[in-house]
């Protein structure tokens, strides 16, 4: 059977911490995968920098010239993981039979890459990356996360539970996903939404390497607000729910304060009054702002802004890279050991 072609795609914001050690795992689990003749020769690890502002790109550059094994794209400025991780797919979707999306900083379990290339092997087009337990997230990170796919459950939206997005794409689910030109990018989403034969492989999630998160509460709220919006109208069926039962409420109210009108005891409060135009002034708001979010969306999808730039790409070009760094000299003589990149210079 043929090897197939392999890339792993690795989204980088800000990891100059953590990218040393993540070349050299990553380049010795390649190499390995090619000497027990899973993948072909050519396969890679294609490291995309989301627009950091640290060395991360210097690093990327350095070990693209060491070996052959590793190449990057640097984005024009900061995008976001999510867009970041499709410029690496669609950049190395071309030359490459399936690609694997794993985060830089080491949290999931590599290995299990191997098990993915059998599964591609088996005929999977899609093979979903799964959490089996937590344990190292903290309380508050696992809570709300589980919370979140509940929810997201919940609203109908279609997610492979405790995966992340380490998963692998034949080339196939690659060309169906570029075809989702949605600008609100939530791609656990997307996924599931292309079908094909696809599988799921567990793993224990580990800790960050090195470094520190790049997902902050208020970009998790965000994150999971987007999600939400990008893919369900529930909100908006409960805001309607609750508009419809409200009315129902007042009319009944609305009866009964007429009762106390004709039948005697006319001091209808101030208190009543005050306290129905402050819940329909707060529902009409929140209803507003809800129509609002969605009506954003779709201004939002009708611009058709590219969802990424690149600036360099050594993965489809091999040629000379301009360094912004130009005293950074290599040295040619330097051995394939990449853990020893960042100290080079
Ligand atoms: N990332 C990115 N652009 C961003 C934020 C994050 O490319 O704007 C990358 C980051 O370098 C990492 C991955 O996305 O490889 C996941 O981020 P992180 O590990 O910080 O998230 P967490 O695992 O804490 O949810
Ligand atoms: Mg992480």
């Amino acid at each position: 059977m043929k090897k197939p072609v392999l890339t792993i795609v690795v989204p980088c914001y800000n990891e100059e911490e953590v990218l040393p050690e993540t070349f050299s795992q990553l380049h010795d689990l390649l190499i390995d995968l090619m000497q027990e003749e899973l993948v072909a020769e050519n396969s890679k690890i294609l490291f995309v920098d989301d627009g950091s502002k640290d060395r991360t790109w210097m690093l990327i550059h350095k070990a693209s010239l060491k070996t052959d094994l590793i190449r990057g794209v640097k984005l024009s400025r900061n995008v976001g993981h999510q867009n970041a991780l499709l410029a690496g797919l669609f950049t190395a979707k071309e030359s490459s039979d399936c690609v694997v999306s794993v985060d830089a900083d080491l949290q999931d379990d590599i290995s299990v890459i191997r098990e993915f290339i059998h599964k591609f092997n088996e005929g999977y087009e899609i093979v979903y990356g799964v959490r089996k337990k937590r344990e190292t997230d903290t309380f508050f990170k696992r809570s709300t996360a589980q919370g979140f796919y509940k929810l997201m459950q919940k609203m109908g939206v279609n997610l492979v539970y405790n995966h992340a997005d380490f998963r692998l794409m034949s080339r196939r689910a690659l060309q169906e996903l570029e075809r989702f030109e949605e600008v609100n990018l939530f791609l656990r989403g997307i996924v599931p939404l292309i079908g094909f034969k696809s599988t799921s492989v567990y793993y224990e999630r580990k800790e960050r390497f090195a470094g520190e998160t790049k997902y902050p509460l208020k970009k998790m709220l965000a994150f999971a607000f987007d999600g939400i919006t990008s893919f369900s109208v529930t909100p908006i069926r409960f805001v309607l729910f609750i508009g419809l039962a409200s009315f129902f409420i007042s009319l009944v109210f609305g009866v009964y304060f007429l009762g106390l009108k004709f039948f005697g005891q006319t001091e209808t409060g101030w208190t009543s009054l005050i306290a129905s135009i402050w819940l329909i002034g707060g529902l009409q708001l929140i209803a507003i702002g809800l129509v609002g979010e969605y009506i954003g969306k779709i201004y939002k999808e009708s611009k058709r802004r590219p969802r990424f730039i690149i600036d360099i790409d050594s993965f489809n070009m091999p040629m000379k890279l301009p360094l912004r760094d130009n005293k950074d000299i290599i040295d040619e003589s330097f051995h394939y050991d990449l853990r020893n990149v960042s100290e080079t210079n």
